[in-house]
C-alpha cells in the first residue's frame, strides 16, 4: 500500500528503548530479571506520593487541568520564577519535540554534541532540519566546538548537562564563557534530567540565565531521581515569550491528572532526594572499585549510570541479557565498544557484576 507519509518520517530511525523486565522474562523464560537500562531510580515512589496519586484517582472522570496550575506553582516557588516561566510536559521527551515543532523549519540548523542524548538529533531530523554535530573532549560536551558549529542558520543548541550516556557535565565557568559568545538569537537548551544527582559545587545555575531573559530553556524531569518514569511528567523553565509560543501548540491536556498530583507531591521531598543520591553514589563507588580491580575502563560519572568499556558492547549486552541483566548497548551513540549501566540497588549491582565478570572472562 502506498501511504503519503512525509519523507522525514519515511527515513526516521525510531528510538530504541531499554527492554521492559516482563518482556525479557517472557522471551527468555527467566524468573529473575534486573533492569539497569533506563537510568530509573530503583526506589519506587514514596508513600506520600502514592497517597497523592490515590487521592487524585476519584477525579479521573474529568480531563486533567490543562494548565497544570498547581504543579507549575510548586515548581515556580522552588525555582524562584513565575509560573508563566514554566511549561509542564508528558516527560521532557514531549518538550524536546515541542521545542523542535515550535522553532525549527526545514532549512534551519541545530547543534548537538556527538555521544549526546539522541532525542535532540531525532527531533531535528523529524522537522527536516540539518543537525550539526560537534565532537566531545574526553567524553564531555566541548562548548567551544559547539559554538564553532553555530552558523547564521542555527536556531537551537542542545546541551545535555549532565549528559546521557557519558555521565559527564560542563561546569559553570564553561557555560559562562559559552553564554558570553553565543549569538543572542540562538536558543540554548540545557537538559538537566540528571541534575539532582550532581554533587559538584561548580555545576552551573542555568535558571539564572532564564531570569536574566536570555534565550535559554532549562529541562527537568520527574522520571529520574523522583521515581516517576511510568507517569510521564517533566517541565521546562524559560523566558515568558518562549513558554507562550510553545503553549500555543502544546496538546491541551498533555500532563495527566495522576502525574500532576504525584509530581507536585515529589517537590516536597527534599530529604528523600538526598537519601536516594547518597545510595546511588555509594553503590557507584563500589562498582568503580570492582571495575578498577578488573582493569576495566569506565567514564567517571556524576549521575546514576556509567559508561563501561567492554570490547563489543552489543555482544556484552546479549550475554548479560541471557543472565537476566538488562543494560544498554551504545551503537546508536557511536560507542560500539561500550555499555551503559544504571546504578541499581546493591543486589542488582551484585548480579550485574557477577554476570559481567563471568562474561569478560569467557571472552578472553
Ligand atoms: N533527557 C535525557 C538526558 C534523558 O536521559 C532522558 C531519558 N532517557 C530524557 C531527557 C527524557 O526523559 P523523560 O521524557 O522521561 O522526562
Amino acid at each position: 500500500m502506498k501511504t503519503p507519509e512525509r519523507k522525514e518520517v519515511r527515513n526516521f530511525l525510531p528510538y530504541v528503548a531499554g527492554k521492559p523486565v516482563e518482556e525479557v522474562k517472557r522471551a527468555l523464560g527467566l524468573k529473575k530479571v534486573y533492569k539497569l537500562a533506563s537510568n530509573e531510580n530503583p526506589e519506587g515512589p514514596s508513600g506520600k506520593v502514592i497517597s497523592a496519586i490515590k487521592a487524585a484517582l476519584k477525579d479521573l472522570n474529568r480531563y486533567p487541568d490543562g494548565e497544570s496550575f498547581y504543579l507549575k506553582n510548586e515548581i515556580a516557588k522552588k525555582n524562584r520564577v513565575s509560573p508563566s516561566n514554566i511549561l509542564a510536559g508528558s516527560g521532557t521527551d514531549e518538550i524536546i519535540e515541542l521545542i523542535a515543532k515550535t522553532y525549527l523549519n526545514p532549512q534551519d540548523e541545530i547543534v548537538v554534541s556527538r555521544h549526546a542524548f539522541i532525542r535532540y538529533r531525532m527531533a531535528g531530523e523529524l522537522m527536516g532540519s540539518k543537525v550539526k554535530t560537534a565532537n566531545m573532549r574526553e567524553y564531555r560536551h566541548d562548548l567551544k566546538a559547539m559554538l564553532a558549529a553555530v552558523t547564521r542558520r542555527t536556531k537551537v543548541v542542545f546541551i545535555a548537562n549532565p549528559n546521557n550516556p557519558t555521565g559527564t557535565y560542563v561546569d559553570a565557568r564553561e557555560v559562562g564563557h559559552y553564554m558570553k559568545s553565543v549569538p543572542a538569537g540562538v536558543m540554548t537548551v540545557f537538559d538537566e534530567a540528571y541534575r539532582e544527582y550532581v554533587e559538584e559545587a561548580d555545576f552551573p545555575s542555568t535558571v539564572d540565565y532564564v531570569k536574566r531573559g536570555r534565550n535559554v530553556i532549562v529541562l527537568r524531569t520527574f522520571s529520574k531521581i523522583h521515581s516517576l518514569a511510568g507517569l510521564r511528567v517533566g517541565y521546562c523553565i524559560a523566558p515568558e515569550p518562549i513558554i507562550k509560543s510553545m503553549n500555543r501548540i502544546r496538546p491541551p491536556f498533555n500532563v495527566n491528572t495522576l502525574a500532576q498530583a504525584a509530581a507536585a507531591a515529589c517537590l516536597k521531598e527534599a530529604g528523600r532526594l538526598k537519601r536516594c543520591r547518597g545510595l546511588v553514589h555509594g553503590e557507584k563507588k563500589r562498582l568503580e572499585r570492582e571495575l578498577d580491580r578488573l582493569g576495566v575502563e569506565y567514564v567517571p560519572s556524576v549521575t546514576n549510570f556509567m559508561l563501561i568499556k567492554c570490547g563489543n558492547g552489543g555482544e556484552m549486552f546479549k550475554k548479560l541479557l541471557s543472565d537476566g541483566i538488562i543494560v544498554r548497548a551504545m551503537d546508536e551513540y557511536e560507542l560500539p565498544g561500550w555499555i551503559r549501566v544504571t546504578v541499581g540497588k546493591k543486589n542488582e549491582n551484585d548480579a550485574f557484576l557477577r554476570s559481567f565478570k563471568k562474561n569478560l572472562n569467557e571472552k578472553s
